[in-house]
């Protein structure tokens, strides 16, 4: 069963549509109004994304990988997922 709920405003996609989002809940979607980023306390917007996001998706696959496998492994798990 996909999760289609946005953890951020609550919106609800009409159904899966292949984003990771589908298996976790989308922190903020594009229906979201703007935030403010945790990381470098930019403004962010699914418009325009802080440079912490636009860094990454410019970024290389490879050097994607690089940085993932350097630091452990990057946890998009949301904190407060449900236990099985
Ligand atoms: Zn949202
Ligand atoms: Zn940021």
């Amino acid at each position: 069963m996909a999760i289609t709920t946005c953890a951020g405003c609550g919106a609800t996609k009409p159904g899966p549509d292949g984003s990771p989002t589908d298996v976790y809940p989308s922190t903020h979607c594009d229906k979201c109004p703007p935030w403010k980023c945790e990381i470098c306390g930019d403004m962010s917007s699914a418009d325009a994304l802080c440079g912490c996001w636009v860094s990454l998706a410019e970024m290389p696959l490879a050097d994607v990988k690089t940085l993932f496998a350097r630091d452990g492994g990057f946890d998009i798990t949301p904190t407060e997922e449900p236990q099985p």
